[in-house]
């Protein structure tokens, strides 16, 4: 890190999240078409953040997703660890049924869009982006630093980090993550609600090969998700349980908590191990009223949160990262202030419908698939019963999980920003 006290840039990106990094390299490597000079800051160092301990989680890439990551070079080091989506099984059952039918299945019959998605280890991603952020130079990182000020004035901003260096730029961008400090500061306010649930997430290896196929199992707490991962044998999980009782098993010894785990796997992939440690993240839903402040935007999590059921976050907050980058990059082709609200009003307007659609979906599924009341099984099971047989409705379920439909960024169509 340089001694240098007061650094200019374009943008300055405070959180290196996936999305801050994706973000980064949106707006400033040269073959995503804008080449700006971007500073990146976070709270952690980058070692912490590809340690094997600090992330657990597994991410369904859409396609568009990955139509980005290609067009920021990321996913050339990250083909050979993505493991195709290729069947999605959805069933629904009680906990001690032995049997659990399927209720609805897509698979590559169902639509030209074929693989949908991608499952890919979060700790891959994050180390392709840097490795890309590692080849541009107009990327400066700075980390471990803490924001202790974010001032916005007239032509720019400034972030004053806790090691004395001070920021600035026409733009800064939120990705710090749902409890955004930056989002707080500038008074944008949130609504939303805890799902009283947490998603506990573990690495499984079995007996018998995935297939590829991505199970979600509806259960009585909730979903409960096995992906498949890039080695036949092994997949992620996502179980959500109520929160009382996921705490009562993260505490609980390796036994008592591998025994709950096989009794919701089940035995269609024949023995279980679980491999590495067990994480658990609380859910929630939350939504940011504003995406959009003078000289300040916020994409990822700092923009809004939603229930992981159908693997979304991470993909939305890409097409935000894209959807930022176009709208700066038309301000610059126009000779606007692309820092100005006006503008981060322009790309409020492009986002912040469809990311709202999408928490209240998974809202509507999470009440829905989270209760053991009869009748509401009763009604969801028919409910299943009809996309299973409408054609129709399965295109529509494969685009939205291709992430295909709606105004898609020209970065999620594989080319430039500008
Ligand atoms: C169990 C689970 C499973 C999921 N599965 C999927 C999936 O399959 N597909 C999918 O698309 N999404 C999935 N998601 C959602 C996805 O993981 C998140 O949406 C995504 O990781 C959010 O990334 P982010 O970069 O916006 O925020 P974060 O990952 O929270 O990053 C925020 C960054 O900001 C930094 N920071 C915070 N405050 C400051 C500060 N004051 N100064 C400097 N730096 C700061 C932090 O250190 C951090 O690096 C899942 C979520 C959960 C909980």
């Amino acid at each position: 890190m340089s001694d240098v006290r007061e650094i200019k840039s374009d943008v300055i990106i405070v959180g290196a999240g996936l999305v801050g990094l994706a973000s980064a390299l949106a707006l400033g490597h040269p073959r995503a078409g804008l080449g700006l000079k971007v500073s990146i800051v976070d709270a952690q160092t980058i070692d912490f953040s590809l340690a094997p301990e600090f992330d657990g989680r597994a991410s369904a890439i859409s396609r568009a997703s990955k139509n980005m990551l290609e067009a920021l070079g990321a996913w050339q080091d990250l083909e050979t660890k993505a493991q195709p989506i290729c069947d999605i099984v959805v069933t629904d059952s009680k906990l001690e049924d032995s049997n659990r039918p399927t209720f609805l299945r897509f698979d590559q019959q169902d639509n030209q869009q074929w693989p949908a998605a991608y499952m890919l280890e979060n700790r891959f991603i994050r180390q392709a982006l840097l490795d890309q952020i590692g080849n541009v130079k107009q990327i400066s990182f700075y980390a471990p630093c803490n924001v202790n000020d974010f001032v916005a004035g007239s032509h720019l901003a400034e972030i004053i980090l806790d090691d004395g260096k001070v920021l600035s730029a026409p733009l800064v961008i939120a990705a710090d993550g749902r409890n955004s400090s930056l989002r707080q500061r500038a008074g944008l306010k949130t609504i939303g609600w805890d799902y009283g649930q947490r998603g506990i997430v573990a690495t499984i290896d079995h007996e018998r090969p995935h297939n590829g196929v991505a199970e979600e199992n509806f259960l009585p707490a909730g979903p409960f998700a096995i992906l498949p991962l890039k080695q036949p044998c092994r997949s992620s999980l996502v179980w959500t349980e109520r929160e009382d009782i996921a705490n009562g098993l993260m505490s609980a010894g390796d036994e008592e908590f591998d025994r709950e785990l096989e009794r919701r796997f089940g035995d269609h992939l024949g023995e279980i191990k679980r491999s590495g440690a067990r994480w658990s993240y609380p859910l929630s839903m939350q939504l940011a009223k504003d995406y959009a402040a003078p000289r300040l935007m916020l994409v990822g999590d700092a923009a809004h949160v939603v229930h992981p059921l159908a693997g979304l976050g991470f993909n939305l907050g890409l097409r935000d990262a894209a959807a930022l980058a176009e709208v700066v990059g038309e301000a610059l082709h126009l000779g606007m202030d692309f820092g100005a609200l006006d503008v981060g009003e322009n790309y409020q307007a492009w986002r912040r419908f469809d990311n709202l659609t999408a928490a209240f979906m998974m809202d509507a599924l999470n009440r829905l698939f989270s209760n053991n009341s009869p009748t509401v099984r009763h009604i969801r099971d028919l409910g299943l019963a009809l996309v299973e047989n409408s054609p129709a409705a399965k295109r529509f379920f494969i685009n939205e999980a291709a992430g295909l439909s709606g105004k898609l960024p020209k970065l999620m169509r594989g080319s430039a920003a500008a």
